[in-house]
């Protein structure tokens, strides 16, 4: 690439002549193994055959005010291509990026919409990925109504480059994210910090409570991809999995139909301090109702979920966790956690009526007794993954 500063007119020029192109980026599933997601990346085709990469000209584009105009005119093309990706696999998700002007102007979302209204593409498989820095400073009006009409049109929101800015978790809890993006620098650094390793698990926690999807960026070795199996992250993306690329070798990629290595056992984890967090709110609730502690004062844990299909276990062993089938501690686990909701709700009944504190301590016994046996066998199916997931040596040798 040649090292003379971009002229605006250079790039206006680079963009009607059709050089800025999409290359795509595969994101594997950490449930499935398969290829569940593209993003959509920029680059600069130079007629001399070097290509310019994003970071040259994305900030220059956004310092002169020009990025909207870039974003519009790739736009239909992005919505081609998604047409092409999707006609070859309907699990796969397109994601592309948008800068905070976009985001503020209203004809990037109209453009959005229209592609939507007129039924070229599944809204539901387009992820718009922004940075919370185009949120964060923004007291605009404009971007709460766009951002909301994009989530009400079914279009996912992923916050990019999650953990790098100042008050991530803010903007993750004020705005409507379906998906947050770990970092690729964090990932990074997990090799040798092990503050950054804490930051990535605790990250993952929080979404998984959120109940929002979480992608690590950066993943360029099998050890990664491992560690982060073992964390109940839900999607990866990475050197490692594969480079961004043109779109003809992204649909031969598809193709192949690759397989990563899918157990995820973080996920099992996630379900035990699920459970345990159950049984905490459900007891707090009848500690509450039988000797009267002041909840009001305190900090409220919630009240516990008492339909076994909307827990947060029940989510998930009838959502993600039915990756799980199959496994005999997965199956034999459903009837014990139906059991354990059917004491729960005895011992609500009975604190709610003025219990005697004998009946309100049988009845919390076997409760803990039966929340044992779920988390026995919680334990259980982590053995039996274990022993089914491939070694590291064997991911090592897939790519
Ligand atoms: P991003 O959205 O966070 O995209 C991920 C970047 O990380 C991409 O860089 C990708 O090539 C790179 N990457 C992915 N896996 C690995 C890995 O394992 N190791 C390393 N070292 N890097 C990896 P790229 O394509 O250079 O894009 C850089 C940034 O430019 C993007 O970061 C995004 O913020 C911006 N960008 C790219 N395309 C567009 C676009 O169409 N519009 C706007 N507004 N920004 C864009
Ligand atoms: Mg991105
Ligand atoms: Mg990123």
């Amino acid at each position: 690439m040649d090292t003379r500063l971009i002229t605006l007119a250079e790039l206006e020029r680079g963009l009607a002549g059709g050089e800025l192109v999409y290359f795509y980026q595969p994101k594997v599933s950490l449930i499935s193994g398969r290829v569940s997601g593209v993003e959509a990346l920029i680059r600069w085709m130079k007629p001399d055959g070097s290509m310019v990469l994003p970071k040259e000209f994305i900030p220059f584009a956004e310092a002169m005010g020009f990025i909207t105009t870039i974003s519009r005119a790739m736009f239909p093309r992005l919505i081609e291509d998604m047409v092409i990706i999707n006609d070859l696999s309907d699990e796969i998700t397109v994601s592309f990026n948008l800068s905070a002007q976009d985001i503020a102007s209203p004809e990037m979302v109209g453009l959005i919409r229209e592609a939507i209204q007129s039924s070229k593409i599944d809204a539901a498989r387009l992820q718009v990925e922004i940075t919370e820095d185009s949120l964060i400073s923004s007291t605009d009006t404009v971007v709460h109504d766009n951002v909301h009409e994009l989530v009400s049109l079914g279009v996912k929101l992923a916050m990019d480059d999650y953990g790098i800015g100042y008050s991530s978790i803010d903007t993750l809890s004020r705005w409507p994210f379906s998906v947050v993006k770990i970092d690729q620098g964090l990932i990074r650094r997990m090799a040798d910090s092990e503050k950054s390793t804490t930051i990535v698990q605790a990250s993952i926690r929080m979404a998984h409570q959120l109940g929002i999807g979480i992608v690590a960026e950066g993943i360029e070795a099998a050890t990664t991809y491992e560690f982060l199996l073992h964390s109940g992250c839900t999607q990866a993306q990475g050197f490692w999995l594969g480079r961004p690329m043109p779109l003809q070798d992204l649909l031969a990629f598809i193709r192949r139909d690759q397989r990563w290595s899918a157990m995820p056992i973080g996920l099992i984890h996630m379900a035990q301090l699920d459970h345990i967090q159950w049984r905490k709110a459900l007891i707090g609730q009848v500690m509450a109702l039988s000797f009267g502690k002041d909840r009001a004062s305190g900090i409220r844990e919630g009240l516990a979920q008492m339909d076994h299909h909307h827990c947060k276990l029940g989510e998930w062993y009838y959502g993600v966790g039915q990756e799980f089938k199959g496994i005999t501690a997965f199956d034999q686990l459903e009837e014990p956690h139906r059991v354990l909701h059917d004491l729960g709700k005895a011992l609500l009944a009975i604190a709610q009526n003025g219990g005697s504190r004998e009946e309100i301590t049988a009845a919390l016994r076997a409760l803990t007794r039966q929340s044992g046996i779920v988390l026995e066998l919680l334990q259980d199916l982590e053995n039996e993954a274990i022993l089914k997931a491939p070694a590291l040596a064997d991911l090592a040798d897939l790519n």
